[in-house]
């Protein structure tokens, strides 16, 4: 296909990676972005195989890797029974797969920098309002009713709260979700906690206590951990109202270990409260503009996969613009090629978050006796593995990506921690 004018709203992973990929194939491409200097929003995000995969064709994995904390289990336990909830272990699955926790601020740098060091323009606070056709080119226009550019392909990479996805012919229905949860990154100086695993604690699916080594934002910085507390949002504020010292002697009372983080929060400002909602556009594609990321999907955090569909997205949409004859088919394959992953991976999220998110003592139950036990089995083991790792069903093919070699990328990767450790000694 001939080199095409591409508009990508949105400089968060998904629109950043489109920019790398994309210009590389050959394609101009300008990033359009909302703030007035592109920047890292929330707390601490899981990289996945399937993440990283993707990171490693853009040849930025070492980079993630030596910022991030390798997460080999997730952990989860009832906070009063002490008894184990979950116990999910990447290992359960051949090929040394694992996960690797990273501080939003590192994954949006790396992306940024290569963006910037690659020379691609990025144009900031321009707030995108609409999309419109005109003269056989996609025209965005911005909050003013101005228009911000005319392009070939427009890729839709503005997030879950895309007013081009709200308005597309597309349009899915949106599903706010009742909880939400309260996040902060924090130094883990005298937290004793598993440097490589995620550790939650429940009380029923009412309350969902978690610490997530989120590793560093810059090489020489020293390790954070992204702390996390689950709530219905609309509680939000009786709970600010409350008083901080009561919200942490209830988590104190849940999980004393949490101290040395709970010390370091003063202020409520230093606790970001997310919403989640739940949306899923089918197909990804209307008229010139491709949907990416949490604009063409979105869902509770739970899994973990949310980043790492957006870079899967890219790769595929960058695949079949590589691949097909013209700018239909492309867009046709693109939607193909990501349809079953998508839909399997929103339904599983939507299927498992109420059982750690939800008012229901039911579902709780069936989870910490029914759910638990089963869990435990060998083959239940390496079926959680392959849901964890967003490997379920095969992502790579259709996106064009050969899977990393974890052996030889973990092996790297060891070394890589020990520079950045050293680098810190020095
Ligand atoms: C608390 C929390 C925890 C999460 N944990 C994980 C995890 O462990 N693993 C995982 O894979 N995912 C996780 N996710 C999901 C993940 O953050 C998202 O899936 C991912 O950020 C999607 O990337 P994106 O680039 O599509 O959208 P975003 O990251 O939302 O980026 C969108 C960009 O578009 C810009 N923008 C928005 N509107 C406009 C506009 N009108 N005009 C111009 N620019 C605009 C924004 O400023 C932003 O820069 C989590 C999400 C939350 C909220």
């Amino acid at each position: 296909m001939r080199p095409l004018n591409i508009g990508i709203a949105g400089a968060g992973p998904a629109g950043l990676a489109a920019g790398m990929m994309l210009s590389r194939q050959g394609h101009r491409v300008e990033i359009l972005e909302r703030f007035d200097a592109a920047s890292p929003v929330g707390s601490g995000l899981m990289l996945q195989p399937t993440g990283m995969t993707v990171l490693n064709a853009l040849g930025l994995l070492p980079s993630m890797l030596a910022l991030g904390s390798r997460i080999d289990r997730l952990y989860g336990a009832d906070a009063k029974s002490g008894r184990t909830v979950l116990d999910v272990r990447y290992d359960a699955l051949a090929g040394g797969r694992f996960g690797l926790a990273v501080q939003r601020a590192a994954l949006f740098n790396t992306l940024h920098d290569a963006v910037i060091t690659a020379g691609l323009p990025v144009r900031t606070g321009v707030t995108l309002a609409d999309v419109r056709l005109a003269g056989g080119k996609a025209v965005l226009v911005d909050a003013e009713g101005h228009e911000a550019g005319a392009y070939d392909l427009v890729i839709d990479a503005s997030g879950a709260r895309s007013p081009l996805s709200a308005g597309s012919a597309a349009a899915p229905k949106v599903r706010e979700l009742t909880y939400g949860a309260f996040w902060a990154t924090l130094d883990s100086d005298g937290l004793v906690h598993d440097p490589h695993a995620l550790v939650q604690r429940y009380d029923q699916a009412k309350v969902m206590i978690g610490i997530l080594p989120a590793g560093r934002a810059q090489v020489g910085e020293t390790e954070r951990v992204a702390f996390f507390w689950s709530l219905r949002v609309a509680d939000a504020d009786r709970v600010r109202e409350a008083g901080l010292n009561r919200w942490k002697a209830a988590i104190l009372d849940y999980w004393p270990d949490c101290a040395p983080l709970l010390d370091q929060i003063a202020d409520w400002e230093q606790l970001t409260l997310a919403r989640y909602a739940h949306r899923t556009m089918r197909p990804p594609i209307s008229g010139r503009v491709a949907f990416v990321g949490d604009s063409a999907h979105s869902t509770s955090p739970q899994l973990g996969q949310g980043a790492n569909m957006a870079l899967l997205d890219v790769a595929a949409l960058a695949h079949a613009l590589q691949t097909a004859s013209d700018l239909d088919a492309a867009l046709a394959a693109y939607a193909a090629a990501r349809r079953n992953h998508v839909q399997l991976f929103q339904i599983l999220s939507l299927l498992f978050t109420p059982f750690y998110q939800s008012d229901s003592t039911l579902l709780a139950w069936l989870r910490d006796r029914l759910v638990a036990t089963i869990a435990r089995t060998p083959p239940m083991q390496a079926l959680l593995a392959s849901i964890v790792s967003g490997t379920l069903i095969d992502p790579f093919a259709p996106a064009g990506l050969a899977e990393c070699d974890w052996r030889a990328v973990g092996a790297g990767a060891e070394g890589l921690f020990r520079s950045a450790s050293e680098a810190i000694s020095a």
